[in-house]
């Protein structure tokens, strides 16, 4: 189920692992795994976690994996704190259930958020590994 891509995470994650010890032994929680909610196939792990906010219920992640699809038609945001985003919406392979977006142009303010994929966190199920 884990193909390549997911193992090319990984490596780079072992690489980043180093620079990233401490703030993992900070964080102090197993390594979580991003289900889809419909097949469900993985998604991600939380090595590209960007960070997870409830009060927008999505989570932002550095890279998918290659079960996830990027519809390259490309849109603007409808949020109101997002003018001038324009998102490519991202697709289950499995289910084409509708996961989120990526963000491919934004404006200064939301500059961190570029080529960064946003899931809907109704869409996904988190899965904690066990190591
Ligand atoms: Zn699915």
């Amino acid at each position: 189920m884990w193909i390549s891509a997911s193992a090319d995470a990984s490596e780079a994650g072992a690489e980043k692992a180093l620079l990233e010890e401490e703030e993992e032994a900070a964080a102090a929680e197993n390594p979580l795994a991003f289900l889809c909610s419909g097949c469900p196939r993985p998604l991600d792990y939380s090595l590209s976690w960007v960070s997870g906010r409830e009060d927008t219920n999505c989570i932002l992640l550095r890279c998918v994996s290659c079960n996830v699809s990027v519809d390259k038609e490309q849109k603007l945001s409808k949020c109101k704190d997002e003018n001038g985003c324009i998102l490519e919406t991202l697709y289950c392979k499995g289910c084409s259930l509708k996961l989120g977006h990526v963000y491919r142009c934004t404006p200064k303010n939301l500059d961190y958020k570029r080529d960064l994929f946003c899931l809907s966190v109704e869409t996904i199920e988190s899965y904690t590994l066990d190591v």
